[in-house]
């Protein structure tokens, strides 16, 4: 298919601008907005402002928006069409270990790799390279017509890598503002490094800690083993009664709501080729641990999960104790997918472990959070003229895929907002997200920007 003449002239205009617009981000990277961190607050807001003034560059207008932690950016961009909320984060995670960068991570450079270029800096891909791919398309469709085909409305947060504590009370108390047909995250990845993707299904997430407590002091396993209970013999009993042998999660109700894949989306996963063996082999595994009869990317999405996550008790200290502890804990976290209920697996857990206790041990719960699964109605057609936008440029077909993680924003706009998203990203598995050297392929920003803007067309028909 041959891009439209107006099309063409802005694709030409990205590639001719490249370098502007990487000098635009690296501004926006020097600027060391890191949430998490109060001394940084002061950058956080300064990446607010930074952004402003980037939208009202654009011909938006935007402000910034105050909450009780960073503040909120809200832009808004006329157009002639479907109104679009696109959301993008510009905050960072800290940087620790610094000794492990090779240059200071908030000064950000290009790098010539064996892969190509790289924009190399803390939020180079995470977010702040991603969410300037859209705003870099819209300037370059701006260039060659008068109005955006879609009314765009801005949204960037600055505390999604700490939380987003003001995000919900944001959300509620903006409905109007931010109202939109659809919403667009730049905030993830290509699938297998290779395949644009976008994600329509993220699995849930919900967390307990169980403390289990026996004797009121830790005892002497001479003077003591045999008589007396141990929390750590009735903890693990309990940990492995979670699974039967085909690993299937026992607590009663826990498949309730977990749907079928249909098969035409089951045959589309099947078709991206995705090597499990390998992507074992990377870390060092080679064999499927899951349920029975379930491919690896059926497991990451279509399936639950339950996991334990960490486990203490006793002595584990250097050399040896013969100690029976008085308590014994474990973390557990369920990965959660179609329309499982977080509070009820959390209370079938909570019964199944009071249920197998014996007279003189005692539970304590502590809730870590609760989140069901989103799954995106994907008959809005921007999902259609995004896959179609998205496997022209990257000249390979788009997926609609899962994701195993969690991305919490995309169901607060679903339940506060009454919107889905379209989840579109250009990051890679080696961009060091969250961690040292963070980059971001010139070539990932290039074409994500060219990306955008073919869905632009697409959207102007
Ligand atoms: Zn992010």
């Amino acid at each position: 298919m041959s891009p439209t003449p107006d099309l063409s002239a802005v694709l030409h205009h990205i590639d001719a601008e490249l370098p502007q617009e990487l000098d635009r981000l690296m501004a926006l990277l020097r600027i060391p907005s890191i949430s998490t961190d109060p001394a940084h607050a002061r950058d956080c807001d300064a990446a607010a402002d930074w952004l402003v003034a980037e939208l009202a560059s654009l011909g938006a207008t935007a402000a910034k928006h105050p909450t009780p932690g960073h503040p909120m950016v809200v832009g808004h961009l006329p157009g002639d069409g479907p109104r679009m909320l696109f959301y993008g984060h510009y905050d960072v995670q800290p940087v620790d270990p610094l000794d492990l960068w090779d240059r200071p991570p908030f000064e950000p450079e290009l790098q010539d790799t064996p892969k190509g270029q790289v924009i190399r800096g803390r939020g180079a891909c995470d977010d702040k390279g991603q969410l300037m791919t859209f705003i870099a398309a819209c300037r370059a469709w701006l260039a060659h017509h008068e109005t955006l085909p879609m009314e765009v409305v801005f949204f960037f947060e600055g505390e999604e890598e700490s939380g987003s504590p003001s995000l919900i009370p944001f959300l509620e108390g903006n409905k109007d503002l931010l109202k939109a047909d659809l919403a667009l995250i730049c905030d993830t990845g290509l699938f297998d490094d290779r395949a644009p993707s976008i994600i329509t299904s993220l699995r849930g997430l919900a967390g307990i800690e169980i403390t289990l407590t026996g004797a009121d002091r830790d005892l002497h396993s001479g003077g003591f083993g045999g008589p007396a209970a141990n929390p750590i013999r009735i903890l693990s009993r309990i940990l492995a009664g979670l699974h039967d042998e085909t690993g299937r999660v026992t607590l009663p109700g826990f498949y309730e709501g977990v749907p079928e894949v249909p098969a035409e989306q089951l045959a589309s996963w099947e078709a991206l080729g995705f090597d499990a063996a390998g992507f074992l082999g990377e870390v060092d595994l080679s064999e499927l641990a899951g349920e029975d009869g379930f491919s690896a990317l059926e497991m990451l999405w279509s399936r639950p999960t339950c996991e334990i996550n960490g486990i203490t008790g006793g002595y584990t200290g250097a050399g040896f104790k013969t100690v029976l502890p008085s308590q014994a804990s474990a973390k557990i976290s369920f990965r959660l997918v179609g329309q499982q209920d977080p509070q009820a697996i959390l209370d079938a857990l909570r019964s199944y472990v009071e249920a197998a206790l014996p007279a003189d041990v005692t539970v304590a719960f502590t809730n870590h959070g609760a989140g069901p699964a989103s799954h995106m109605n994907t008959t809005h057609p921007a999902f259609e003229l995004a896959r179609e936008a998205l496997t022209e440029e990257w000249e390979t077909p788009a997926a609609f895929t899962g994701a195993g993680g969690s991305i919490p924003v995309a169901g607060y706009f679903q339940t506060i907002l009454g919107i889905d998203s379209l989840l579109a990203g250009f990051g890679k598995s080696d961009d060091g997200l969250h961690s040292p050297n963070e980059k971001y392929d010139v070539e990932s920003f290039r074409k994500g920007t060219r990306s955008w803007a073919r869905f632009l067309g697409k959207v102007a028909g």
